[in-house]
């Protein structure tokens, strides 16, 4: 190989290598982006979670039993009194959206094992 090949193959292995590291870039960017879409989102959990503490230390107003947070659809739960003999059975005091509280759905997954 003469001195020249020799440098033109040297530069095209530095070539390859920036190529490489811009590629292994766009991953770790890729990443970065997602852990900041999960850091909002884990975020946002904890201000809801802390409401629902809140909203479930409550009594209801008609009958004074604590509320629950009762199952109520494929994309709810709501807060409401579940003592049946109350004038507010049922009545939701809240409407909790199922993928704002993915984490009690993953707790209870965790538990029925
Ligand atoms: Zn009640």
């Amino acid at each position: 190989m003469t001195r020249e090949n020799a440098t033109v193959a040297t530069k095209n292995e530095e070539v390859n290598k920036i190529h490489e590291l811009q590629e292994k870039l766009k991953l770790v960017e890729a990443e970065a982006q997602q852990l900041r879409f999960d850091n909002t989102r884990l975020q946002s959990s904890l201000v809801i979670a802390k409401q629902l503490l809140t909203d479930l230390t409550q009594s209801c107003p008609i009958c004074g039993k604590k509320m629950l947070l009762i199952d109520w659809n494929t994309s709810a739960y709501i807060l409401a009194c579940n003592n049946t003999t109350c004038s507010a059975y049922k009545n939701p005091i809240r409407t909790l959206k199922k993928e704002d509280l993915i984490w009690l759905d993953l707790a209870s997954a965790q538990a029925s094992k």
